[in-house]
């Protein structure tokens, strides 16, 4: 059995969806378990429908929801002829699940309507596409993932209850396979055993579909994608940007972690746990070799090029010149396990500690006052980690020339230099 991931950009018209299906067209001798991204920037539509309606601007949201209603319908009308109905059908009760939620007053928080109303967009995609794959006589059986997938109530940013979803794996996932030879279902969303639909956070469906491939114990994952390969930097950035054809669990993990847009950091671990193979492919051209990522060493990979913006430098110096590294150290990691915050660097000296965080203004905020408690806290704003592994020294030259360097780690294999831009 084999997992496929489809991210948005892959079914955003037509067109994509009737490539998606010559793609499965040419994999169909195996079973494949298909995860699917919402369509194009339906998630970033929908956030602003659950911000008007967050706002108590109810017209305006329910305005906006309009919007990503008539765009699927238009899509489903093109691509549909005898599924046609039946598909309007089940996007139709989709539709209701959040206007009636729309017509209500807001009374929750805002992450908890977040994801109420965001999880539509991948409930709406994989409908469109299950009604088209069979069309085309793809057999597929479509499942609804909240019924898979349980989670925590930790609204946006929901962590899996990978017992309960192992059950489920092998109550309703298992079977469809009998049925069809492709199963279709949702990234990025779960429910909570109140039936709450939650999301994994952002991008959040490579994950899914790793969390599948782990508990399927699939042969291979493959993520398609609009790229030809995992590059060594991002070509946006970096025009002599070049692909990568092999790389290894760790360098991926750590790429990702430091902001490369390629995977979702999280979509390494349960992989890597049963030695299951990712590819990334390209589905604008899928006789492509693309990259694949296992369980190797390897050696003389390129230089990697990470550029993590939206970085806040937090300066902690003990009130009283306790030693940091006594109690000041354990209590601070209490504070950022409770907050859920993941420091990208981390230097310490006797009284003083500096600390390098993603810029999650609500986030910063409390642990800023949390650690006025015990510390003297100083937040340095608009700092840029750059991360080079394999680096050489002209590499690290020539990257931060311009910049004012503000805090630097360096092993043999990799330099992380934290730095503000110079005007
Ligand atoms: N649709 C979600 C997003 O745009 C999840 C994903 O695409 O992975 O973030
Ligand atoms: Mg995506």
């Amino acid at each position: 059995m084999q997992v496929f991931k489809f991210g948005g950009a892959s079914v955003n018209s037509v067109e994509r969806i009737k490539n998606v299906a010559a793609i499965l067209q040419q994999n169909s001798a195996e079973k494949i378990l298909v995860v699917i991204s919402a369509m194009g920037k339906t998630t970033n539509a929908l956030e602003k429908v659950a911000t008007a309606f967050s706002n108590n601007k109810q017209e305006e949201a329910l305005q906006l929801f309009e919007l990503v209603k008539q765009q699927h319908l238009t899509t489903a009308k093109y691509l549909l002829v005898h599924n046609y109905l039946a598909c309007v059908a089940q996007l139709s009760d989709f539709f209701t699940e959040v206007e009636w939620l729309l017509h209500d007053k807001p009374v929750q928080e805002y992450d908890y309507y977040y994801d109420q109303v965001v999880c539509c967009g991948e409930l709406l995609s994989t409908a469109i596409v299950s009604h088209y794959l069979n069309e085309v006589g793809l057999v597929n059986k479509w499942l609804d993932v909240r019924d898979i997938f349980r989670t925590d109530d930790n609204f946006r940013d929901a962590g899996i209850d990978w017992n309960m979803t192992a059950e489920k794996v092998k109550q309703l996932v298992l079977p469809a396979f009998n049925e069809a030879g492709i199963v279709l279902t949702q990234g990025f969303i779960g429910a909570t055993d109140e039936n709450e639909s939650t999301t994994l956070g952002r991008e959040g469906s490579d994950y899914s579909a790793a969390i599948f491939a782990n508990l399927l114990a699939a042969n291979s994952l493959t993520i398609w994608k609009d790229v030809a390969a995992v590059m060594n930097a991002d070509p946006k950035q970096f025009a002599d940007a070049q692909p990568i054809q092999e790389l290894n669990y760790d360098e991926v993990i750590e790429m990702a972690y430091y902001g490369a847009q390629v995977i979702h950091p999280k979509t390494i671990k349960p992989l890597q746990n049963k030695s299951i193979p990712l590819q990334v492919k390209c589905f604008l051209d899928p006789a492509l070799k693309g990259t694949i990522i296992h369980n190797q060493l390897l050696r003389q990979l390129p230089p990697i090029i990470v550029l993590k913006e939206k970085q806040v430098l937090l300066h902690l110096h003990t009130q009283d010149f306790s030693f940091i590294g006594e109690e000041p150290l354990s209590q601070l990691y209490q504070m950022l396990g409770s907050l859920k915050i993941k420091p990208n660097l981390l230097q310490t000296g006797a009284v003083s500690l500096a600390l390098c965080l993603d810029d999650r203004e609500d986030k910063i905020e409390k642990l800023a006052l949390a650690a006025a408690s015990l510390f003297e806290v100083q937040v340095e704003k608009g700092l840029t980690l750059l991360t080079i592994r394999h680096y050489q020294e002209a590499l690290l030259q020539q990257l931060t020339q311009g910049y004012k360097q503000v805090m630097r780690q360096q092993t043999p294999e990799v330099v992380q230099v934290l730095m503000e831009k110079l005007h």
